[in-house]
């Protein structure tokens, strides 16, 4: 795409002669009367130069014009990138919620159990206390029809007729005295003792939060009401995924109330030992209490626990968050 040539213009200091040449050094287009100035400079033909430059600029926006699809492709591939990112994301989401539904409907499941059950009893205890109902009317009835005839028999003032009605009140009297001395049945009345949430076994339940990259963190927020129920016993975070091993983090109050970090891991999926580097933060309400850096070989369903301790009286808050980063995991075969 070669542009037509401007005219030559003519040298300003040496009239009638065609400003036809270009200095590189001094940026400058000189007749060849000029040329005695720039006796050492890259001079060349004005007509190559322009061609020259005109081919570089075509070459360089042709460039840059490439540049653009790239950088467009590259927006595309990162629109297309986050899209799944969003959906992956949602995907995980709708799992969890899934599970979480599945957990609430086998316990609902129990509980209608429970309920149906005592509700069983129920109607069977409440059979039991018609009957002694009814039973008890129908002996009302009886006596007071027994009073009546009494009443009607006693007009004739007869001896032996009060002799027999007073022989068969008296029957009749043992018999009620005998039912109603009954005492209540004992009703078997249903108690619940609910059982306690046990977070670790729900973190089981629910399933295992596991991300593609190769490096990564532990992080898990501690509730510490929870640790102070329970010396002496170590609370896990919920099992975490890094570069194909599990893991999981570890907090213990001892009795000399300072609390340890354990690193525990749970395996991988084709190594039997492991050394890991990394580096272990420990915050509080947005503060850091403690850095530093760490190694252990680990085996299958080791807990590791950390040097440092911390003192109870230097946080004040409810929870206690640990943050591992494993800066390297190697693997032993
Ligand atoms: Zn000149
Ligand atoms: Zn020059």
């Amino acid at each position: 795409m070669a542009e037509p040539m401007r005219p030559v213009a003519v040298c300003e200091r040496h009239h009638e002669e065609a400003l036809d040449k270009f200095c590189s050094d001094c940026s400058l287009e000189i007749c060849c009367k000029c040329m005695e100035d720039h006796r050492d400079h890259n001079v060349d033909n004005l007509q190559n130069v322009q061609s020259s430059l005109a081919k570089e600029l075509h070459q360089l926006l042709w460039d840059l014009q490439e540049r653009i699809s790239v950088i467009k492709a590259y927006v595309e591939s990162i629109e297309t990138e986050l899209t799944e990112y969003n959906e992956a994301t949602e995907t995980v989401c709708t799992e969890v919620d899934e599970q979480v539904q599945q957990i609430y409907e086998a316990a609902k499941k129990l509980g209608d159990h429970f309920k149906s059950q005592l509700r069983r009893t129920e109607m069977e205890e409440e059979t039991k206390l018609d009957q002694l109902q009814q039973k008890s009317h129908l002996n009302i009835c009886r006596i007071q029809s027994s009073l009546a005839y009494t009443t009607e028999r006693m007009k004739d003032k007869s001896v032996v007729t009060s002799h027999d009605t007073i022989k068969r009140l008296m029957t009749l009297k043992t018999e009620m005295d005998c039912d109603s001395s009954d005492a209540l049945p004992r009703l078997n009345i249903g108690r619940f003792t609910s059982g306690c949430i046990n977070i670790d076994m729900l973190y089981q339940l629910l399933g295992r939060l596991s991300n593609g990259v190769d490096d990564g963190v532990l992080e898990h927020a501690f509730d510490l009401k929870l640790i102070k129920l329970d010396f002496d016993k170590w609370l896990y975070s919920s099992e975490q995924q890094i570069k194909n091993t599990h893991w999981r983090i570890g907090l213990k109050q001892t009795l000399n109330k300072s609390t340890q970090i354990g690193l525990c891991y749970e395996g991988g999926a084709d190594s039997t030992q492991i050394l890991c580097k990394f580096t272990v933060e420990i915050l509080t309400l947005g503060k850091r209490l403690l850095s530093f850096p760490d190694q252990n070989t680990f085996s299958r369903k080791q807990i590791y626990v950390l040097p440092e301790e911390i003192k109870s009286s230097t946080y004040a808050s409810e929870t206690l968050t640990i943050r591992v980063r494993m800066n390297r995991i190697d693997k032993f075969y």
